[in-house]
């Protein structure tokens, strides 16, 4: 396989800021790299997979975008605003909840003009891919031309896109006259994880990779690190060799849930809204920030001075019972 080329469309090298503030609280050099810049529309980390997902659809001819998600989904919502961007249509499976309809992301799915098909969490869990498939026939049947990402855009062209960060981090770190030696990342569907390790691995770089699992397990997500970072060595053909437990995911802080909040958390984010003038998602970033300041006080991190969390963005995906939480504080 030949690795496309991108499509540009996030604003990059995103910026490198260190808290001052929440350092000097931990002992710690903290650094955050903001990809919840990359812009506005397509803001967050999705953007940088797409920019490989996209090149790829339209290297293969593809004049429609299919894609899955939760629906509060940032990767539908980045999906919907690039497949628009380029002039193609966005078809958008998602998995149906209550509470979140006419907020965040949905509200942006609709506006920039994606069909969306809700299913059942059922559906999703089983069928998702076969719905998918059957939304690509039937464009086939109208003379059109779909090109299917799977959830998160996590795999293996999608994955490039951190591969590619991680060089833009390599270069920042030379232009700051810096070294982070950990790099810390949400995980939500791995890609992100593993295209940042691949990138570590392949550059020579001693840091290391830190995944906050948001979603299921670090046993889950180690082997869809491992799977991935095979899928990306086909596009790149630089093969790496990595063992399951080289795979530093640290589990523990799911919480209630997927998109599933508590008052701890959303507080965790109030206070750091206030300390450092930055705001987190409750989805990712909330939980993943939280979990590594925990991990920090604990002692995990005693190895490590100078940290790099990414922001992976996420903004809105904030729902009522979040900002509802929020407010009781
Ligand atoms: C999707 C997402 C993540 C997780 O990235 P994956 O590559 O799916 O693991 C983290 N943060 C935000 C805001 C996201 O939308």
């Amino acid at each position: 396989m030949n690795m496309p080329d991108p499509i540009k469309f996030a604003n990059l090298p995103t910026k490198i800021e260190k808290l001052d503030r929440l350092s000097h609280k931990l002992g710690k050099d903290i650094y955050i790299k903001r990809d919840d810049h990359t812009g506005i529309e397509i803001s967050g980390n999705k953007i940088r997979k797409l920019e490989f997902a996209a090149g790829e659809a339209i290297s293969n001819g593809c004049d429609c975008l299919i894609t899955c998600g939760g629906i509060q989904s940032n990767h539908a919502r980045a999906t919907a605003a690039v497949a628009a961007k380029l002039g193609m249509e966005a078809f958008l499976v998602l998995r149906d909840a209550e509470d979140a309809y006419v907020e965040g992301n949905y509200f942006l799915d609709r506006m920039l003009g994606a069909n969306i098909k809700l299913i059942t969490p059922e559906e999703y869990k089983h069928n998702r891919a076969d719905i998918m498939e059957d939304i690509r026939v039937q464009l086939e049947d109208t003379g059109h031309k779909g090109y299917i990402i799977p959830e998160g855009a996590s795999n293996g062209v999608g994955s490039l896109g951190y591969y590619k960060a991680m060089k833009e981090i390599l270069e920042q770190e030379k232009q700051m006259g810096i070294k982070f030696d950990a790099i810390v990342v949400a995980v939500g569907s791995g890609g992100t994880y593993a295209g940042l390790y691949y990138g570590n691995k392949v550059n020579k770089n001693s840091a290391t990779i830190y995944g906050f699992n948001i979603t299921a397990s670090r046993e889950y997500f180690q082997e869809t690190a491992l799977k991935l970072l095979g899928e990306i060595s086909k596009y790149t053909g630089k093969h790496i060799s990595v063992a399951k437990d080289d795979i530093d995911i640290i589990d523990g802080y799911v919480g209630l849930g997927y998109a599933l909040s508590q008052s701890k958390e959303i507080e965790f984010i109030h206070r750091l809204a206030k300390l450092e003038g930055l705001i987190l998602d409750p989805v990712y970033t909330g939980k993943a920030m939280y979990g590594m300041v925990e991990e920090i006080k604990k002692g995990s991190f005693d190895k490590h001075s100078n940290i790099l969390f990414i922001h992976t963005g996420g903004l809105f995906g904030w729902n009522r019972k979040q900002r509802e939480l929020l407010s009781s504080l």
